[in-house]
């Protein structure tokens, strides 16, 4: 099949790629000129574990393109993936969709032949029918479909979940679209991932469906955190025993800072947002949403109660800062709230992230930056984990507490136990609901 990818972002690039990967001829489409120049010099742009050699190996083959140009990609295209942003909009919380109507309208203009034009991009119900609108507006003459093909994957993890997803949702209204997909995802269904055909809203509300439970459960857990600090009960013993339940599973019900990223926060506040419009308020959503911003504020004031009440003066190392380990994405991750809280109340912040300083050094201004924990933490009075990658999880504690000043942890991602902390020197250890 040959494939039109508009959009190189963390879904257009993976799902690009791997498309590439299956044998597909892949062109992907990016508006933002240096991007494309980039990837055409084997730079992959974002930080993606197992991304390069996947790409390199297509670009070799001559199966995968990048181009700024969308009537290159589009002429010859038996699909157009369109994965661009759906940012929250500014004042209401709505999906920004214009993005994906612009480019929809662009497609339309270049088209000749039938086209499947498929939306990746997370958009709310309706959109789907919108995309069609506009096409058919722009190129009354044109034959095409338009297909919801929402994207599940987890940055970080990104081409294992593309490869071996749980489950393809392709939302589609004729059968003769229907069969691009399956040609498209024939790799798949060889070998037996569910492949589930809907109808375009069916398709597009399982995807904000899915996204605001898991942000429900990962909220849920923080609420029972919370309760366990004041009860003497302790939240990992708690959610193991909750998710030996299959009905519950384990996944998602990890006590910490709040979620972030760029998919929960917009999509959950879109979620809430679709369901006044239809006078049917999405009221747990609504409530998880607000949780998750006081979660993030009550962190602020653990680390203010060990700083003995006040930020002033104290030297804070940070470790971590991307919304989670293996990716270098900072879309509202909580740093960006914990953080400027920090520095607003007079700390000396000091950071390491293995991934994070290419786009925290605009995000997070007056820190200083780290490429070894350890040289962070020289003097510090407080350690302050916030996301948990694999280098933070093994570290010599007691080499930390000497090179302190005052030994003391916030342990927001419960990486360390805490009479291991204390034997190394520690003299205040706080983590989440233990
Ligand atoms: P992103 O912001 O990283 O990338 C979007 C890219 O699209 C940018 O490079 C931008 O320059 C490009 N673009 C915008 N308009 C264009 C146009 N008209 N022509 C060509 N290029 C254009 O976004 P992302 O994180 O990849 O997310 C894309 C969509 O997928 C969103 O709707 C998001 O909600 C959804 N999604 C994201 C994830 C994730 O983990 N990031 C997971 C599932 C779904």
């Amino acid at each position: 099949m040959k494939i039109a990818m508009i959009g190189t972002g963390y879904v257009g690039l993976v799902s690009g790629v791997c498309f590439s990967d299956f044998g597909h001829d892949v062109v992907c489409v990016d508006k933002d000129p240096s991007k494309i120049e980039r990837l055409n010099a084997g730079d992959i742009v974002i930080y993606e574990p197992g991304l390069r050699d996947i790409m390199e190996r297509s670009v070799k083959s001559g199966r995968l393109k990048f181009t700024t140009e969308l009537k290159d990609a589009v002429l010859d295209a038996d699909a157009v993936f369109i994965a661009v942003g759906t940012p929250t909009r500014r004042g209401d919380g709505h999906a920004d969709v214009s993005y994906v109507m612009a480019a929809a309208k662009e497609i339309a203009q270049i088209a000749k032949d039938y086209l499947v034009v498929v939306t990746k991009s997370t958009v709310p119900v309706g959109t789907n029918r919108k995309v069609k609108e506009v096409i058919k507006e722009t190129r009354p003459d044109l034959e095409f479909d338009v297909v919801s093909n929402p994207e599940f994957m987890r940055e970080g993890a990104a081409i294992e979940d593309f490869m071996k997803p749980d489950r393809v949702v392709v939302g589609v209204e004729s059968d003769r679209a229907a069969g691009v997909m399956s040609d498209i995802y024939r790799p798949l269904y060889l070998r037996d991932f569910p492949i589930l055909r809907t109808d375009l809203e069916s398709a597009e509300m399982i995807k904000y469906a899915a996204n605001a439970f898991l942000a429900t459960k990962i909220t849920f857990i923080n609420e029972i955190a919370a309760l366990c600090e004041k009860t003497g009960a302790d939240v990992k013993k708690v959610a193991h025993g909750m998710g030996l339940d299959g009905r519950i599973g384990n996944k998602f019900l990890h006590a910490g800072p709040g979620y972030g990223g760029s998919c929960f926060p917009k999509d959950t506040k879109a979620l809430a947002r679709i369901g006044q419009e239809h006078a049917v308020p999405m009221q747990i959503t609504e409530t998880v949403i607000k949780v998750n911003e006081e979660i993030k504020r009550r962190m602020i004031e653990k680390i203010r109660d060990l700083c003995d009440g006040s930020f002033r003066n104290k030297k804070i190392a940070v470790m971590g800062v991307t919304f989670k380990p293996n990716t270098d994405d900072m879309r509202d991750a909580p740093s960006l709230t914990i953080v400027p809280a920090l520095v607003g109340g007079g700390a000396n912040v000091h950071v390491v992230d293995p991934q994070g300083r290419n786009e925290g050094e605009e995000l997070l201004p007056h820190v200083e930056w780290h490429l070894d924990a350890y040289e962070c933490v020289k003097d510090s009075d407080l350690i302050v984990i916030l996301t948990q990658w694999n280098e933070f999880r093994a570290l010599d504690l007691s080499r930390l507490a000497t090179s302190m000043k005052t030994a003391k942890m916030a342990d927001l991602r419960n990486i360390y136990n805490r009479d291991d902390v204390f034997s190394a020197g520690f003299v205040e250890y706080e983590s989440i609901g233990r």
